[in-house]
């Protein structure tokens, strides 16, 4: 099993057992945890942040909801395994401003959708100082003897680190398309994502070089 300092799923899912974290939320960092591959602290974080998002729309599990990321680093995955807003269906969006944040909203006809907003609280984060060690980066945060505590900080502290707002999130409307062929490689793409007649990737994106074999 992949750890993170020492630590996998099943010993942080014992400590979030002995500090009463709540069973819906023990089985939501497991199922993320798994999904991750490893119970990050980020990610953990992150099931609090889903699940209180997820109560501040009166949403249960299967509801049509939409979503956005704030960050690439952990929050998706919570986001994708608790909330099935995916990459794939397209109704999760990441932005990478850096910020440890998330909005959910249900759907909407028009271009804007009333939602709600988790962040982390920057002030309340001082009350616990092995998790802001950690979330600021600071050089003095050992994974190899502060992991233990960094996770008691996160399991104990729920949402005691976090904000919660109202917000009206905004969205572009779903663009109509048509099947054409970028006149580069000839490969088949929608209309609305070629440029002057060029796949992005024709265009400047080619993430590979053809090899001969
Ligand atoms: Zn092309």
């Amino acid at each position: 099993m992949i750890a993170d300092g020492n630590m996998n799923t099943g010993l942080v899912l014992a400590q979030a057992a002995a500090l009463g974290v709540p069973e819906h939320l023990q089985r939501m960092i497991g199922r993320s945890s798994e999904f991750h591959l490893y119970p990050a602290p980020g990610l953990v974080m992150g099931v609090f942040m889903v699940d209180w998002a997820m109560e501040g729309l009166h949403a249960t599990p299967g509801d049509k909801l939409y979503a956005v990321a704030e960050t690439r680093k952990c929050l998706p995955d919570a986001l994708q395994v608790i909330a099935h807003c995916t990459i794939g269906n397209n109704r999760l969006r990441i932005l990478n401003t850096g910020r440890f944040a998330i909005a959910m909203n249900r759907p909407s006809t028009g271009d804007v959708a009333e939602g709600v907003r988790v962040s982390v609280d920057a002030e309340k984060l001082d009350e616990f100082p092995t998790m802001h060690a950690w979330f600021m980066h600071d050089r003095r945060f050992d994974k190899k003897t502060m992991t233990v505590a960094l996770f008691d900080e996160i399991l104990g502290g729920g949402r005691r680190y976090l904000a919660l707002e109202r917000v009206a999130v905004r969205f572009s409307p779903r663009k109509d398309w048509t099947g054409a062929r970028c006149t580069s490689c000839g490969e088949p793409v929608p209309d609305t994502l070629l440029t002057d007649g060029l796949c992005h990737a024709c265009r400047d994106e080619q993430y590979y070089e053809p090899l001969t074999v």
